[in-house]
This record gives structure tokens, C-alpha cells and sequence, in this order.
């Protein structure tokens, strides 16, 4: 397993540069916890910001438009956060999938491209409610996970699945320690058949979905749990770092 837990923020559609405050705070923080990977993904515009502030966390981006530079008007493609700082870019979030209609095709496309500028992925999966309690929520995951990857080569150093029950997002609901537990096994089981064991060891599978400083150190510590995605809990630096300490 990668050794360092791996502690994303997810700022969404939040934060102008008042937020630069929060990322500072964090930076500086996250110094004194070398033992922990610490990065925020904060919304387009301010990625050339924070990454000017960071010295020790990664910034990232939390999309990107699949293609080259061309005419798509409002798009943004990897080349291009890359260029802003960016060293990852968060793809498949399920409110890309639902505000924007994304398919696992499209996301392998984003995957491809995100690859090509040199970035890390971290590729998003999960289950709606419905589907959780059909039973079908593991092999549902499970098939995100190999239609988006596709025949993706190298995932190490590269790839970073974040596993987030849809109904569990900004909800305030956890999934129980056994739910993530037995998910994250059947990632890493997934993982293994496709890479190999050794190269699937240095994919860090997060837990996402309503982790907050409370409930970090319970979940941080359940087996395959590389780290965590955090939305919500990611808008301060006071709770953000609270779930760093955590790990
Ligand atoms: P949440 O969001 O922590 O607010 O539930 C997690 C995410 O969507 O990445």
C-alpha cells in the first residue's frame, strides 16, 4: 500500500479569493504533518492563486474538457490547468455525472487527456441509493471503474480512485465502516486483477462522502482506505485540518 494517507479538499463551486486565506492556513499547516499528503482541488479560478501560495500541498483541478485547445466556448482542458499549477485533476464526480450528464466514455476520454498533460487522476465512483439497495452497488462501482480507465497503462504514481456513495455527499450520512470496508476491498481486488499486485499497491483508494474531523479517524483507519476526498469539511482550514491531524 502507498504509505502516505492521501487528504483532499474538494472546494466545488465555492470560494473566491477570500478563500486564499483558508489555502495559506492550510499550506502552512500541512507543513508540520510531512506524514500526510495534503492537496485542494478549489475551483478554476483560483488554481493559479493557491498554487502561487502552496509550498507544501498539491493543487489540483476538478475537471477538465477532454480535448486540445479549440473552439468550446466556457471549456477548460487539461493542458490548460495544468499550465495554471495544477498537478491532478479530480474526474467522474457523480455531480459531473449528474449536472452534466457524463458517461464513463467521456471520462475515460478526460482521463486520456489528463494523462497526456503530465497531470495525476483522481478518478471519482459510486452508487446511488437505489442502486445500494438492489444489492447491485459493488458491481455498478466496479463497472464505472473499468469502463472509465479503459486500457489506462502505469497507474502508479498516477491513479488515485476516490470512492463516494452518492448518497452519502454533503448529506451528512457515512456509509458503515463495513459498506466502505467491503467496497475498497473489492476496488483493490479489481485493481490487482487489471495491474498486478505491486502496481495496484501504489493506487490509493479515498473515501468520500460527508467525512468530517468527527467521524476522519474512524474511517482513515479501516483497511484499503488510502485517504479521503472531503467537499464540505474542506471550506475552513479549522475542520480541513482536523481530518489531516486525523490521519
Ligand atoms: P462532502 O463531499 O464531503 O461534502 O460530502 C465529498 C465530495 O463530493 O467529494
Amino acid at each position: 500500500m502507498a504509505e502516505r494517507p492521501y487528504i483532499v479538499g474538494n472546494w466545488k463551486m465555492f470560494g473566491t479569493r477570500a478563500m486564499l486565506s483558508e489555502a495559506r492556513a492550510i499550506d502552512r499547516a500541512a507543513q508540520r504533518y510531512m506524514k500526510v499528503e495534503v492537496a485542494v482541488a478549489p475551483p478554476y479560478t483560483l488554481i493559479h492563486a493557491v498554487h502561487r501560495e502552496a509550498e507544501q500541498i498539491g493543487v489540483g483541478a476538478q475537471d477538465c474538457h477532454p480535448g486540445a485547445e479549440g473552439p468550446h466556448t466556457g471549456d477548460i482542458n487539461a493542458a490548460m490547468v495544468a499550465d495554471a499549477g495544477a498537478k491532478f485533476v479530480i474526474v467522474g464526480h457523480s455531480e459531473r455525472r449528474q449536472d452534466h450528464g457524463e458517461t464513463n466514455e467521456l471520462i475515460n476520454a478526460k482521463i486520456d487527456s489528463a494523462i497526456e498533460a503530465g497531470l495525476r487522476v483522481i478518478l471519482c465512483c459510486g452508487e446511488s441509493l437505489e442502486t445500494r439497495d438492489a444489492g447491485d452497488a459493488e458491481a455498478f462501482v466496479l463497472g464505472q471503474i473499468k469502463s472509465a480507465l479503459g486500457s489506462f497503462e502505469d497507474p502508479a504514481e498516477r491513479l488515485t480512485i476516490a470512492y463516494e456513495p452518492i448518497w452519502a455527499i454533503g448529506t451528512g450520512r457515512t456509509a458503515t465502516s463495513a459498506d466502505i470496508e467491503a467496497m475498497h476491498k473489492a476496488i483493490r481486488g479489481l485493481l490487482d486483477e487489471t495491474y498486478g499486485a505491486e502496481a495496484s499497491a501504489d493506487v490509493r483508494i479515498l473515501y468520500g462522502g460527508s467525512v468530517k474531523p468527527e467521524n476522519a479517524k474512524e474511517i482513515l483507519s479501516l483497511p484499503e482506505v488510502g485517504g479521503a476526498l472531503v467537499g464540505g469539511a474542506s471550506l475552513s482550514a479549522e475542520s480541513f485540518l482536523g481530518i489531516v491531524v486525523a490521519a
